[in-house]
Order: C-alpha cells, then sequence, then structure tokens
C-alpha cells in the first residue's frame, strides 16, 4: 500500500491527510497562526502526523512521503519557501526537507498551494481528461495555478502561473500587498472587499450597512435580495475577475478554467456571469474556453500532495 501524508498549509486552517492508494482515508485541521510564523507551528503539526500514523496503524517505514502544499511562492526542487505574503513569513528560514527526514526519515516534496490544488483537481476531480487547465482560486487572495500539455508551468523561478491575482487589471487602482498597483486581487479579494463596500457612495443607504461582517457572503446575500450597493459592487467583482481571466486565457491557452475558493458557494450566480464575459470577450478562434467549479474544494490540496510525492518519486 501507497501512503502519503499532505499538509495544506492555508491562511486561516492547516490540513493535514493521509492518502492511501490515492484515497483520502483520514484528514486532520488544525488552527493556523499564520501571522506567528512557521516555525511556531511546526510542533503541532509534528504531534497531529504522529497522532495520524498511529491512529491508522502505521509506521515511519510505511510513509513514502510528504507533499507540502504552501501558500507563498516554492522552490520545487530544493523544496523550500522562497518568498511569502504576510503568511508565515518566517517560512524561507526552514529547511523543510531536513524536518521531515528528523521526524520520519521520509521525502518531503513542496510545492505552491495552487499548483498542488490544481493537480489535485486534475487527477481526483473535475480537471479529469483536460491537459491543458488555468486553475484559480477566489478567496482571501486569488491564487492561480497552470497546466499545459499535461506538465504543471513553474519557470526559471518557479513563479510562471502563479501570480495570475497579481496581473494589473486596473493601472491607476490602489496599492496591493504585493508592491504593485491595481492587481485583480487588489481590487476585489476578501480583504479589499469592505473597503469596495464602504466607499460606495451609495453606501449610506445599502441595506449592507447592517452587516458586522461585510464578506462575500453579504455580498451576494444582499445582491440577492435586490440592493443596489450590493450589485453593482459584485457586478465590480465580476468584471474584474474576468478580465484577469481573459488575460490568463490569452497568456496560456488553456481548453478549462477550474475556479475555486470558498466563493464558489455561489457558483450558480459567479459561472453563467464570468461564462458570459469571457466567451463574448477572449479571443478563442477555437472554440471557448469552459468555466468550471472544482469539485474538491477542501481537499483538492490533499490529493494533490498525494499526486505530487507519487510523481518526483517516479
Ligand atoms: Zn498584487
Amino acid at each position: 500500500m501507497t501512503n502519503t501524508i499532505g499538509i495544506d498549509l492555508g491562511g486561516t486552517v492547516i490540513k493535514i491527510g493521509l492518502v492511501q492508494d490515492g484515497v483520502l482515508t483520514d484528514r486532520r485541521e488544525m488552527a493556523a497562526q499564520s501571522a506567528s510564523g512557521l516555525k511556531s507551528q511546526l510542533p503541532d503539526l509534528e504531534r497531529n502526523i504522529h497522532a495520524m500514523l498511529k491512529s491508522n496503524q502505521l509506521v515511519q517505514k510505511d510513509l513514502l512521503g510528504i507533499g507540502f502544499s504552501f501558500a507563498g511562492l516554492v522552490d520545487s526542487r530544493a523544496n523550500r519557501i522562497i518568498s511569502t505574503n504576510q503568511k508565515y513569513d518566517d517560512g524561507p528560514d526552514i529547511d523543510l526537507v531536513a524536518w521531515a527526514k528528523n521526524n520520519w526519515d521520509c521525502p518531503l516534496f513542496a510545492e505552491n498551494d495552487a499548483r498542488v490544488a490544481l493537480l489535485g483537481e486534475w487527477q481526483h476531480g473535475i480537471g479529469r481528461g483536460w491537459e491543458n487547465i488555468v486553475m484559480v482560486t477566489l478567496g482571501t487572495g486569488i491564487g492561480s495555478g497552470v497546466l499545459i500539455e499535461g506538465r504543471l508551468l513553474r519557470g526559471k523561478h518557479f513563479q510562471a502561473g502563479n501570480l495570475s491575482g497579481h496581473f494589473t487589471v486596473n493601472h491607476r487602482g490602489g496599492k496591493c500587498t504585493c508592491g504593485n498597483i491595481g492587481c485583480m486581487e487588489a481590487e476585489t479579494s476578501t480583504w479589499k472587499l469592505p473597503d469596495l463596500i464602504r466607499s460606495h457612495l451609495g453606501f449610506g443607504t445599502s441595506t449592507l450597512q447592517k452587516e458586522n461582517t461585510l464578506d462575500f457572503e453579504a455580498l451576494f446575500r444582499h445582491a440577492a435580495s435586490g440592493d443596489l450597493v450590493a450589485t453593482e459592487v459584485l457586478d465590480h467583482c465580476f468584471s474584474v475577475w474576468s478580465a484577469g481571466i481573459i488575460t490568463m486565457i490569452h497568456a496560456f491557452d488553456p481548453e478549462v478554467i477550474i475556479l475555486s475558493g470558498g466563493i464558489m458557494k455561489s457558483a450558480p450566480v459567479i459561472i453563467p456571469q464570468l461564462q458570459t464575459r469571457i466567451s463574448e470577450y477572449a479571443w478563442t478562434p477555437w472554440g471557448k474556453v469552459q468555466i468550471l467549479v472544482a469539485q474538491n474544494i477542501n481537499d483538492a490540496a490533499l490529493y494533490g500532495a498525494d499526486y505530487l510525492v507519487r510523481s518526483q518519486l517516479n
């Protein structure tokens, strides 16, 4: 039996999964304090992995390897974190390979989280059967990964295809956390949303005023009940997302786009909006790029981490 452990380091939750012969058989979550760094989380991670192996009657030598999915730029040859953006900022100082070797005497393979989720959807989800995929995660930030002719696009410095959330969509826009101006992420993501809503001229008359938390869940709810501010802000988001996705289509030539992230709960509203705009504006004389919704929004990275380990060892 092939046993791998997947670790998915998100901004608020760390997921740990045991994949046995390609099936996710056990999973745990621990709260992440991503702002306080990665090193401080390692003891908890070790405890959880040891406990997971033990409760599945596995010993160290049963473990083929660890797949490590990280929300930042990752050198997937050296299996090290290269650069972070306000999450686990001490990551580049940590020798993850040595950490896995010392604890479990097994190899560790690290990769950017959007790429790992893409591998998971490609092997186990909605992406099965396609060889040219762009995956976009709409969430706190905007992540992206690209598969071309069945291979992950990585590039000289491991950033190719990862920074679509930082495509400039408004050259007169606001400053982004990455240092650029008017990024897709700086124009729409969760961290920008409260500001977008409050700065709308009609905010004083909007039903959104009653909300304590101005998030996408609230935005979709108020737009559905006809609030003008919510409708206009949402329309702005659709417009930014479709602009970004059209640029990805022009850059990477995918057959399909897979969308993921928490806001896909509103997929029945989002998909038709984006599909219409993209079909109308993208230059694809061969046909229309299909917009698909990820199948394993919660666990794609755990499946992808398993594939990462197995494909690197082959
Ligand atoms: Zn940016």
